[in-house]
């Protein structure tokens, strides 16, 4: 399935793009294939995480996202990964806010930010940016698709909703975040659905992409899957 993509040339490293449902372990999967192959592991929904981070605490209306202040405010929103001693750190402002943009206020709206056209041209830029030098692996829903169209592998992942709930709703745990298991998996059928119906970039499998369904698999035997995959 390797492609040729034109604007590379043989040294550098490959450009790899996971998409999937909401926690199919899309982006520990990516830091594990990362960690084998040398590759720099980007995790996308992390950044409209950001944003939406941003949106709530500057640009929240009593009830809802004022998007006319977003849009302005985005000009001057910095946002990135920085080295940290966990990996990759997002930092907004010039603070790490790697664990509160993992809050449930968060996750609750970040669909609805993530729909927004401007707001996806936004983080294009940003995300082809990060991809330029080469050799990254990058995950969300639209990589393969739209972000990164030449990416040298694609892969998919889907998961049963049950098995995804449970392992958001422990990775929450682990990190100290208070979590309720139903309202978690709520919110993944209600994101997954808002993902795949927007009109701009929605979730959708690549047609090249490989399909990799890992309800019954583990981290390593998905990985291992994947690896099998890359030349
Ligand atoms: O990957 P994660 O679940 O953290 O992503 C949070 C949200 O960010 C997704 O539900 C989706 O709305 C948005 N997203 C997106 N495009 C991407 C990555 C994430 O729209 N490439």
């Amino acid at each position: 399935m390797k492609k040729k993509d034109k604007t590379k040339n043989n040294t550098q490293k490959p450009n790899i793009a996971i998409d999937g449902y909401s926690s199919t372990g899309k982006s520990s999967l990516s830091k594990a294939v990362a960690k084998k192959l040398g590759l720099i592991p980007i995790d996308t929904g992390a950044l409209y995480r950001g944003i939406t981070y941003y949106a709530l605490r500057h640009c929240f209306d009593t009830k809802q996202i004022d998007f006319s202040c977003l849009y302005k405010a985005l000009p001057n929103i910095s946002l990135g990964f920085r080295k940290s001693q966990t990996g990759l750190a997002l930092f907004l402002q010039g603070k790490n806010i790697s664990k509160e943009i993992r809050f449930p206020e968060v996750s609750d709206h970040v669909s609805l930010v993530a729909k927004e056209e401007i707001i996806r041209a936004f983080l294009l830029k940003t995300q082809r940016n990060m991809a330029s030098v080469g050799g990254v692996i990058m995950d969300g829903r639209d990589i393969g698709t739209t972000v990164l169209p030449d990416a040298d592998y694609k892969f998919f992942l889907t998961a049963s909703i049950e098995e995804r709930a449970k392992r958001r709703f422990l990775e929450l745990l682990h990190s100290g975040i208070k979590a309720d298991f139903s309202k978690v998996k709520e919110n993944l059928i209600a994101r997954d659905k808002m993902d795949s119906e927007r009109l701009v970039a929605p979730l959708k499998k690549a047609e090249e992409a490989i399909e990799i369904d890992n309800t019954v698999l583990t981290e390593k035997e998905t990985v291992d899957i994947i690896l099998s995959h890359i030349k």
